[in-house]
């Protein structure tokens, strides 16, 4: 008999596991390695394998957003930080691991808590009663994948991410942007000026779409088998079947007027807002397989985005997630079936650090539900309260892609400072907000 069950034992069940187990529950943690199931990108059957980097990303909680969670987490008694810090390598200002000693002493510290049972077997539905905690990653096993799709609907899981870049408004020159919707046009909830336009001359629209065809790019490993659908097709491929395809597809002017000339630019790139309080925007139909440094690069050609900071590059990869903000309550229950909450990378965050993160406040919203009680969930200027508030209902359901926690999805700090000194701002208050709603 058991409290909880916890399906999958990478680093979001394997935190969850640990978060219950210490509060005194009892744990059935189901991780289908080492029962003769694999995932493509796994290569033991250890908990908590790193499948890829060794790095938890930077270490710094005074200037960085990630640096901030790993503070968070510490102060929350995490296991994944616990083990990670005994294993670090050193790596300038970020943390990284050890990778076999990191998961070695994951598994060994879960195995020998008296609370946890570590179960070999793959789950293929959904349990129908008694809590659980869904932590089964991007490489979820198909025929869970299909019980869930069966419970959110079809539209609400992605077997693949489509990732257009995200920029940060402070960072757009709105001397150079416009908003303006096309054609003027007031959608629902709109104001005929919801996009941000930067608009390309000619000689700038053809040295834009060389560099895109001039960039790296990154490979597909050989068992991601990414299929292109129309409509989220790498912007590099669109520009391989011709000069003007990006020029009547995601970069038409047709219908904008460029304020400085009264005109219709030559082409144009859109900004739409990406979340509620309109810090971040997504670049409308850039999902890219160009390497993040030429990302970077050509995308500053961008007339307006010559200084743009970015929340995220693009991408394209095999990553099964569910529709959060659509889907989950605050707490992180399906809300159709509220036995059960998903935690990890399934439900849209990226990385090690938040899906451990996401694992941890899973486990601690059930702690409460067990008891009887419930925890307030954390503040929205935490960097576990923003990343949570993102998944659960801040982002924009339609072009909800997964995230790195960053600041522009804290509330934005007000009034004119050094981009040195408002990260600084950030992360004062975090800590603030973060001590007020420590559960004792
Ligand atoms: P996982 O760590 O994948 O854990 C899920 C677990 O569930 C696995 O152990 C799996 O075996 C198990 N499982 C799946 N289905 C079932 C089932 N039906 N029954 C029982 N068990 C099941 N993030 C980074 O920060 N840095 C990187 O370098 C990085 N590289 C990545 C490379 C690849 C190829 C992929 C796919 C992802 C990468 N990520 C990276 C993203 C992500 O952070 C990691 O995948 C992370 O491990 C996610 O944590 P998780 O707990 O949600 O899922």
């Amino acid at each position: 008999t058991h409290d909880i069950h916890i399906i999958g034992g990478g680093l979001a069940g394997s935190e969850a596991a640990w978060q219950l187990a210490q509060a005194g529950r009892k744990v059935r943690l189901s991780e289908m390695r080492g029962s003769g199931s694999m995932t493509p990108a796994h290569q033991s059957d250890r908990l908590a394998e790193l499948v890829c980097s060794n790095s938890f990303r930077s270490d710094d909680a005074e200037r960085n957003a990630v640096g901030l969670l790993h503070a968070e987490m510490r102060a929350l008694g995490s296991l994944i930080f616990a083990q990670a810090d005994k294993h670090q390598v050193p790596a300038g200002s970020a943390l990284a691991v050890d990778r076999d000693g990191f998961a070695d002493s994951v598994t060994a510290a879960l195995a020998a808590h008296p609370n946890i049972e570590i179960v070999r077997e793959r789950v293929d539905t959904l349990p129908s009663d008694g809590l659980a905690i869904v932590a089964t990653g991007p490489l979820t096993a198909p025929a869970l994948a299909e019980s869930i799709g069966a419970a959110t609907g079809k539209d609400s899981l992605a077997f693949f991410d489509a990732i257009a870049p995200i920029v940060h408004r402070d960072s757009i020159d709105m001397d150079v942007a416009w908003m303006q919707s096309r054609w003027d046009k007031v959608g629902p909830g709109g104001t005929g000026k919801d996009y941000i336009n930067c608009p390309m001359t000619k000689d700038q629209y053809l040295a834009f779409h060389a560099g895109l065809l001039a960039g790296e790019k990154t490979e597909f490993r050989e068992w991601e088998n990414v299929p292109y659908f129309e409509g989220c097709m790498p912007i590099e491929v669109m520009a391989e079947r011709g000069v003007d395809t990006l020029r009547y597809g995601p970069m038409k002017g047709v219908g904008l007027d460029q304020p400085s000339t009264g005109r219709w630019p030559y082409a144009c790139v859109q900004l739409r807002q990406d979340n509620a309080s309109a810090t971040l925007w997504n670049m409308v139909g850039f999902q890219t397989k160009l390497k993040y440094a030429d990302q970077v690069a050509l995308f500053r050609t961008i007339p307006g985005l010559e200084k743009a900071e970015f929340a995220r590059l693009g991408g394209l990869h095999r990553n099964t997630f569910i529709r959060s903000p659509e889907l989950l309550d605050p707490t992180l229950r399906l809300k159709s079936r509220p036995n059960i909450r998903f935690a990890g990378q399934i439900t849209g965050c990226e990385g090690y650090v938040e899906s451990s993160a996401i694992g941890m406040l899973a486990a601690r919203f059930a702690i409460a539900e067990l008891s009887g009680t419930t925890l307030p969930t954390p503040p929205r200027a935490t960097a576990l309260g923003a990343l949570l508030a993102h998944i659960t209902g801040e982002a924009e359901v339609e072009t909800y892609q997964p995230m790195n926690v960053n600041f522009g999805l804290f509330p934005p700090i007000e009034g004119r400072s050094k981009k040195a000194d408002r990260k600084l701002m950030y992360t004062a208050r975090a800590r603030a907000a973060f001590a007020e709603w420590m559960p004792g």
